[in-house]
């Protein structure tokens, strides 16, 4: 595959999304080395039988495209309510090819000591960092990972990003 360029496509209005963190199929850690958070989606069809914050999340699942994103997260219920950076993939996972519906999942680019499964996930995404892709190989997919981590942990250094870790939607 043809060298992968990542940038930062800044969103016009940064995504504040919250919900579950849901049981996927596990290999995140177990085989790739990088646990990501699902986020519980809801797909009912119909938009009342939504909530408000189930709706942002299926307004942002249904109209962004596919790839990875650079955002900020935080575990509201646990112990741990730091806001880490995220690697957060949106998508339908091609390596693998088995998922029925699309998966919102956030590599916390820290070390939580435990799972946190089924606590509640806040997360504002900030921007698109490059389209999804299959890759010809288990270790290139992990390798380009192992990529994606690196530059949104760069990427959110910068100034002009520096407020959310502050901002009132991770202090209530
Ligand atoms: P699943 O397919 O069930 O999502 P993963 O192998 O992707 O399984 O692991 C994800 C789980 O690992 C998360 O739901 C969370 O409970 C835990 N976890 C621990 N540390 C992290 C982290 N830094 N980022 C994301 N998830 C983490
Ligand atoms: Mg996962």
């Amino acid at each position: 595959m043809a060298s992968l360029t990542r940038s930062l496509a800044v969103l016009e209005s940064p995504a504040k999304l919250a919900g579950t963190v849901v049981h996927g199929f596990g290999r995140g850690s177990a085989q790739l080395g990088f646990p990501t958070a699902n986020l519980c989606i809801n797909w009912a069809e119909k938009a009342d039988a939504l909530t408000a914050e189930e709706r942002d999340v299926r307004t942002f699942v249904d109209s962004n495209r596919t790839g990875i994103y650079a955002a900020w997260a935080q575990v509201a219920t646990g112990e741990d309510r730091g806001v880490y950076k995220v690697a957060m993939s949106v998508g339908w996972n091609p390596h693998f090819g088995d998922l029925e519906r699309k998966t919102i999942e956030a590599w916390l680019l820290h070390d939580f000591g435990a799972d946190f499964y089924d606590r509640r996930l806040k997360l504002v995404v900030v921007g698109f960092v490059r389209p999804e892709l299959k890759f010809d190989s288990l270790d290139e997919l992990i390798k380009e990972i192992q990529a994606d981590g690196d530059f949104c942990r760069g990427a959110l250094d910068d100034p002009s990003h520096a407020r959310w870790p502050g901002d009132p939607f991770f202090a209530a």
